[in-house]
């Protein structure tokens, strides 16, 4: 017998305010006005309309903020009047437990993408460390696939379970919930949520038939192998890059990129004290990789293009055993030239291997 639970949509306010009460500060999907109306992940309270659109952007920030304080440090003055910097605060221990409600499964996925190089790498990330394990993610399944996301392509589907506690089918009348970890299974055992009985079997039904509304996926095995003969094919790559203009837009969307920057601001007291920023920074902007010196290994966009599509389909495949796109299609719909990266990496595989190394010589 399943343990799913059922939660109909007029209970929703309700349930968030039980996880609320349960310690959690949530974030769900809520419109915000702007040039273009968007779709973000922003804090939830009592009254805000609930929403289960796909969001306009990931919901990274809530494990990566676009920019964090590491640490405060004061300059002093030592005894021969040399300057040095002593560290005041450390921060990491102080996130929050954060429920996420409606994600979808492209982001819960993009979260153990991002995962690898931050827990499980040389080092663990302790801030990023404390915030995952304060993170539950309530997922919601897609219904049918759509236009611009390819989550089939890159190993996900529209009820991939990677990086949820708890999956959500949406059945019209309400909400069929699956806990996928002891953190989701917790979560649906403190609620006083029915369960989920025949509800359970719709939501099943509705999974297979989302499955199966996806084009057949195009084989990416390849891939890897192909991107990395064409690393110093400069002629593919322009041809690629033509139109782009270092916008940086389809890394800030991304539920993958991770690349961020360090500074030192000097705020308080006289200047003496100040705060180190961890912010996002994008690979696709030419400043990210210039040296003191002014040399600039990815001078080019084609070279930060190369770079970009390269780590998602090539270096992190080879690192970590899985593609770091989980093919949510936001860097489709938000580049304002139209760059597509499935174009990209489905041209670098149909180039004959010896066109790939003839022009690299
Ligand atoms: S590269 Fe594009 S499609 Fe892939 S996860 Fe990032 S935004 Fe989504
Ligand atoms: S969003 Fe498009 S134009 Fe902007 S950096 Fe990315 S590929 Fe280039």
């Amino acid at each position: 017998m399943s343990n799913d639970r059922f939660l109909a949509k007029d209970a929703l306010g309700d349930f968030l305010c039980h996880c609320q009460g349960l310690g959690y500060t949530v974030y769900s999907p809520q419109k915000q006005e702007g040039v273009r109306e968007s779709v973000v992940f922003a804090p939830w309270q009592k009254g805000c309309e609930i929403q289960l659109a796909k969001a306009t952007v990931s919901p990274k920030h809530l494990l990566l903020p676009q920019s964090e304080v590491l640490f405060r440090f004061r300059h002093e003055k030592g005894e021969e009047g040399k300057s040095s910097a002593v560290h005041l605060e450390d921060t990491s221990q102080q996130a929050q437990p954060t429920l996420l409600f409606a994600a979808r499964p492209c982001d819960a996925r993009g979260f153990t993408m991002v995962d690898r190089p931050y827990l499980q790498g040389l080092y663990a990330d302790p801030y990023y460390a404390k915030r995952r394990e304060g993170l539950c993610v309530l997922t919601l399944c897609c219904n049918s696939g759509c236009e611009s996301c390819f989550c089939h392509w890159t190993g996900g589907g529209p009820s991939s379970p990677e990086g949820s506690d708890i999956l959500m089918t949406d059945i019209a009348e309400g909400l069929v919930l699956q806990a996928i970890t002891e953190k989701g299974r917790k979560l649906l055992a403190q609620s006083d949520l029915p369960e989920a009985g025949a509800a359970s079997d719709q939501a099943t039904e509705l999974r297979r038939k989302a499955w199966q509304s996806l084009d057949k996926a195009p084989d990416l095995t390849e891939a890897p192998h192909k991107l990395k003969e064409l690393a110093d094919n400069l002629d593919f790559w322009t041809e690629q890059s033509r139109a782009c203009l270092s916008c940086g837009a389809c890394t800030y969307v991304c539920p993958t990129c991770y690349c961020f920057s360090i500074s030192d601001e000097r705020r308080f007291s006289g200047m003496e004290e100040g705060v180190r920023l961890r912010s996002w920074d994008t690979c696709m902007a030419r400043h990210f990789t210039e040296e003191a010196s002014g040399h600039n290994p990815r001078a080019l966009k084609a070279q930060r293009l190369q770079n970009r599509i390269s780590h998602k389909y090539a270096g992190y495949p080879e690192n970590w055993g899985s593609f770091s796109c989980s093919g949510c299609g936001r860097c489709v719909t938000h580049c304002p030239v139209g760059i597509d990266i499935r174009h990209i990496v489905l041209a670098a595989i149909a180039l004959p291997d010896t066109q790939a190394k003839e022009a690299r010589s």
